[in-house]
């Protein structure tokens, strides 16, 4: 099975993302795109700003690769107070997480990345930790057992996920603010690639930027990472400028089509009309044909889809459309009954 990290479109981070670290931006003023959400969170920062207390708890959710880290980094920077990452997979035990919350100080953001995979019991301590900032442990064992709540100073949860449908109700309830990370119009990342070609020190012309732009999947990650590699194209086989032309070369070497394709995304696509015929086909299925994790289509390649319009979900499966079938340059034929797969 292909590994989805592999792929040069990948919204997950890759080994070599690291090296990006410059790239990220500080303050919400360097953020770029994502306005609404921007907007909301300076109103968050400066009401707690205002109250001299921690801000609310915060959860961000969309596909990966869109800024939910940044997001929580910027706003520890912007509040001025220390920021402690975690993941749910991440903390296993009920006292991993005890641990990490008696070391917080007050204003302190605890970022939990994943927080849709914390298992139930994790989960049930971190509840009145976010609502009453308190702590419970049990201490000694069988009847002698009780149970001691011990305060804790008042602090942020900020919370990414990918999939706000697993997040439970108690938790997301917990959250005084949700917000949802789209993907970013051709304008904004652009934004993104000529700030990170300056901050990398290469020279991109227009139409170079342009064309890693419309490639990138409307991820600033994936835009980030298309940058350093048609940089490493420009220095081997031309003058060090990034232009359209070479672009252009380098990505349909790289397999990523005008659309931002890869392989998986077009193997999806020819999968759901060849052997489904246009659909509906539930995306377990879809997975299985093409021996890939149903959570990498999930959250990788079908939010990407349905945004292209390649992809329509019915509550029978998905659905390719005209656009895909023209964009894989197969005759549509409007169905007049689609046979129905289900899962
Ligand atoms: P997520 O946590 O949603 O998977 P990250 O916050 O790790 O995504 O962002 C991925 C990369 O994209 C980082 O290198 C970050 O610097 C860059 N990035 C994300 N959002 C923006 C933005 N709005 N402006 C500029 N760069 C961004």
């Amino acid at each position: 099975m292909a590994d989805a990290t592999d792929r040069m479109i990948s919204p997950q981070p890759r080994v070599e993302d690291q090296y990006v670290g410059a790239i990220r931006p500080k303050t919400l003023d360097e953020v770029i795109g994502q306005d609404k959400v921007r907007s909301n969170l300076k109103i968050l920062i400066g009401a707690a700003k205002k109250r001299g207390e921690a801000m609310d708890h915060v959860l961000f959710y969309g596909p990966p690769g869109l800024g939910k880290t940044t997001l929580a980094h910027v706003l520890a920077n912007e509040m001025e107070v220390s920021i402690k990452v975690t993941s749910g997979p991440a903390i296993e035990r009920a006292g991993d997480l005890a641990a990490i919350l008696s070391n917080l100080r007050a204003g302190d953001i605890l970022f939990i990345d994943e927080i849709h995979r914390l298992g139930r019991v994790v989960e049930e301590i971190l509840y009145p930790a976010m609502e009453d900032f308190a702590l419970d442990i049990i201490i000694g064992k069988g009847p002698a057992a009780r149970s001691i709540r011990l305060k804790l100073p008042k602090f942020t949860v900020v919370g990414a996920t990918t999939r706000l449908a697993l997040v439970t109700a108690p938790l997301r309830a917990r959250f005084g603010a949700l917000y949802r990370l789209d993907f970013y119009d051709i304008s904004a990342v652009k934004k993104i690639v000529t700030r990170g070609a300056r901050v990398l020190g290469v020279s991109a012309d227009e139409a170079g930027i342009q064309e890693i732009a419309t490639r990138a999947r409307g991820t600033p990650r994936v835009a980030l990472r298309l940058l350093r590699r048609v940089r490493d194209f420009a220095q081997v086989k031309a003058d060090g400028c990034i232009t359209g032309e070479l672009t252009r070369s380098a990505l349909d070497l790289l397999n990523v089509d005008t659309s931002g394709l890869d392989d998986v995304d077009r193997k999806v696509l020819s999968t759901i009309i060849e052997k489904y015929n246009g659909g509906p086909v539930g995306l377990n299925t879809i997975a299985a044909s093409i021996s890939e994790e149903p959570d990498t289509i999930m959250d990788v390649v079908e939010p990407y889809l349905l945004q292209l319009g390649f992809l329509d979900r019915t509550p029978q499966g998905r659905i390719a459309t005209a656009l895909a079938y023209q964009h894989l340059g197969l005759p549509y034929n409007d169905r007049v009954q689609p046979t129905l797969f289900e899962e």
